[in-house]
């Protein structure tokens, strides 16, 4: 990689765009336009943290030090078919939303499941977003990353460890996937995000302002009588609804009514009202049922 390449452009003092809409700013952002531009970041030996839609992210109040990098630039838009061997090539900052529609609408079959999720394609394979109808690393064939040298290297499928809600490419920044769909009838692959799409809407608050879910559905670790058996995968919303959380408010944060996950942000919510509620909710599962919650949400909080 050629590390002479033009410095990027660095804003300072940049806002943050998150679902939440709330928290703090980057002492330091740039709008990566090239690979180079990523090395060259990493390379000043200062924290990259790489953002991408912001949809499972919190910003503390204070802001974030370091360089936050984002990839919303054309070079990180592309999406490419191959239509003989249906891979398909996204770049990191693609919008998870159009890559869905563009391989539906070409007949390729497996991103559907993840309609409704809102998510940059890197930030989808960073946190392997899914829920009940799949997960994004079971279409993933490879990912092309930069390495914490400034290196880009190419890891296949079986060289990352996906599990739930990680993929283990921690450090790393994914600046593009590859896909292996299935080919199907596209107004069949169609119905099926539409479907997807329709649950969500019937089950969370789309309109209000979160991140999705706050907490990891935890492993039991030991059997809870009335939720499952030891080494069972349980609702972390059933247990949080059950500890009687829902409609819990911390300043401007609130648990959500309709899905006991998911904590939204009113007007004037500052990051530390849903850190502080994220606190509470555990508290009283951890009260109630013994059951440690594990934060889904990333959050950022300034180090220096
Ligand atoms: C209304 C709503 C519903 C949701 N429903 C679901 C759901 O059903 N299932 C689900 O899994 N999630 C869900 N989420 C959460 C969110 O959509 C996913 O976690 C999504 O994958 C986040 O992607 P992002 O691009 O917004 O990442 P961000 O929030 O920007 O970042 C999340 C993490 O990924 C890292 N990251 C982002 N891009 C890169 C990259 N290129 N390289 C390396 N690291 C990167 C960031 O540094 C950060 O650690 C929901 C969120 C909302 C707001």
């Amino acid at each position: 990689m050629n590390m002479m390449a033009v410095e990027p452009q660095i804003l300072t003092d940049a806002p943050i765009p998150t679902w939440y809409g709330v928290g703090g700013r980057a002492d330091r952002m740039i709008v990566a336009e090239s690979e180079e531009q990523i090395a060259w970041a990493i390379g000043t030996g200062e924290v990259v943290r790489v953002l991408g839609e912001g949809a499972n992210l919190l910003v503390d109040d204070d802001g974030i030090d370091g360089f936050v990098v984002s990839l919303r630039s054309a070079a990180f838009d592309r999406i490419e078919i191959d239509p003989r061997s249906h891979l398909v090539r996204a770049g990191a900052g693609a919008d998870l939303r159009r890559l869905i529609t563009v391989t539906s609408n070409a007949g390729l079959a497996g991103l559907e499941v993840l309609g409704g999720i809102p998510a940059s394609v890197g930030g989808a394979v960073c946190m392997n977003a899914g829920g009940k109808f799949g997960q994004i690393s079971q279409s993933i064939a490879g990912v092309r990353v930069i390495d914490q040298q400034g290196r880009l290297q190419r890891l296949s499928v079986g060289e990352i460890e996906f599990g739930y809600r990680r993929s283990g490419l921690d450090g790393l920044v994914i600046v593009e996937a590859e896909f292996a769909l299935v080919p199907e009838e596209a107004a069949t692959v169609r119905a099926r995000f539409r479907d997807c799409m329709e649950y969500k809407k019937r089950t969370q608050p789309l309109a209000e302002n979160s991140a999705g879910c706050a907490f990891k559905n935890p492993t039991l670790l030991e059997t809870v009588e009335g939720i499952g058996p030891a080494g069972s995968r349980v609702s972390a919303g059933r247990l949080i609804d059950l500890a009687g959380c829902k409609g819990l408010c911390m300043g401007g944060a609130e648990v959500s009514q309709v899905h006991g996950n998911f904590l939204t942000a009113h007007r004037g919510a500052r990051a530390r009202d849903l850190i502080e509620l994220m606190d509470e909710v555990a508290r009283r599962v951890f009260d109630r049922f013994g059951v440690r919650l594990e934060r889904e949400v990333v959050v950022w909080s300034r180090r220096t």
